[in-house]
Order: structure tokens, then C-alpha cells, then sequence
């Protein structure tokens, strides 16, 4: 899974937090919602719960709703805990080499191109596929999901 925050292939969880920041007569709320990794869950969970506790409550409706928001993102927050930091095996320190699309890797996964497209033409799972090409290709089964990803949205298949 791709956070959507980052855009790097890491654990994701689907999270919303709030904040609100109260200025006497007018508010101004926004939200952040989306499958994001444990690093951007946390930096935004931080980042909207502390603006929240500061200036949301200044003002009538914020009075009322700040508390709301920060209930919320503590109790969402607390939701992914369990969510690890990385793919097992990932490294804190950059990316992975199995977990990104190297060109080491593109190049052995090009004379499966073929194939693979093929077998997503024919219904086949994404994950099926990839667990069953990254062996032959001797890649990892991220690699695979990356590298039709990188297809898809570059053209790069024939
Ligand atoms: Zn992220």
C-alpha cells in the first residue's frame, strides 16, 4: 500500500484527524483524510492536535468543537498504534533495496512485462501475480506491484 501522504510503499492505515483553529466570530477547520504510513499519521497527528489544543478553542463554536477534534484524533491516533513503521525486513534508513523499483529490478521484470500485463488483463490479483513472478524474475513481490505501478502510469509496457 501506497501512503498517500508521502507516496512511499509502506504499512498504511486509513485515518482522519481534525483541527480547528477559532478566530472569536469565525473558525477555520480542515481535515486529513487517507491511507497514510506510521510516519505521516504521526507528524500530522501532532501537527493538527497541537494547533487545536493551542488556537482552536478561541471562539464560540470552536469552544465546543476543539475538544471534539482532539478527542477524536487522540482516540484515531491510538487506533494505529499497532500499525508497524515499515514492511518487515524495511529499513528505517531509506528505502529498502527490495521494497523500491531499482533499475536492477526493472530490467529483470521487463521480459515479464509482457506476461504480467496480460495476466491483470485477465482478471488475475495483483498480489497472485506478484507472488508468482517476483520468484522467476528474482525480485521481491513489492518490486512487482511497483513496477506495474510504474508501468500503469508511465507507459513503459509495449
Ligand atoms: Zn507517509
Amino acid at each position: 500500500m501506497r501512503c498517500q501522504a508521502c507516496g512511499k510503499h509502506r504499512p498504511t492505515r486509513r485515518v482522519v484527524f481534525y483541527r480547528n483553529i477559532g478566530a472569536l466570530v469565525m473558525r477555520f477547520s480542515n481535515q486529513i483524510d487517507g491511507n497514510l504510513c506510521k510516519r505521516c499519521i504521526n507528524s500530522y497527528f501532532f501537527e493538527y492536535t497541537a494547533v487545536t489544543l493551542a488556537v482552536g478553542w478561541l471562539g464560540l463554536i470552536s469552544f465546543f468543537l476543539a475538544p471534539i477534534f482532539v478527542v477524536h484524533n487522540v482516540a484515531r491516533y491510538c487506533g494505529t498504534l499497532g500499525l508497524p513503521a515499515d514492511y518487515p525486513g524495511g529499513s528505517c534508513h531509506g528505502e529498502h533495496p527490495t521494497e523500491s523499483l531499482t533499475r536492477d529490478a526493472a530490467e529483470r521484470l521487463l521480459p515479464f512485462a509482457q506476461e504480467i500485463g496480460d495476466r491483470l488483463d485477465y482478471g488475475e490479483d495483483l498480489d497472485a501475480v506478484a507472488a508468482d513472478v517476483a520468484p522467476r524474475a528474482n525480485v521481491s513481490a513489492v518490486q512487482v506491484e511497483l513496477f506495474v505501478e510504474a508501468v500503469a502510469t508511465k507507459g513503459l509496457r509495449a
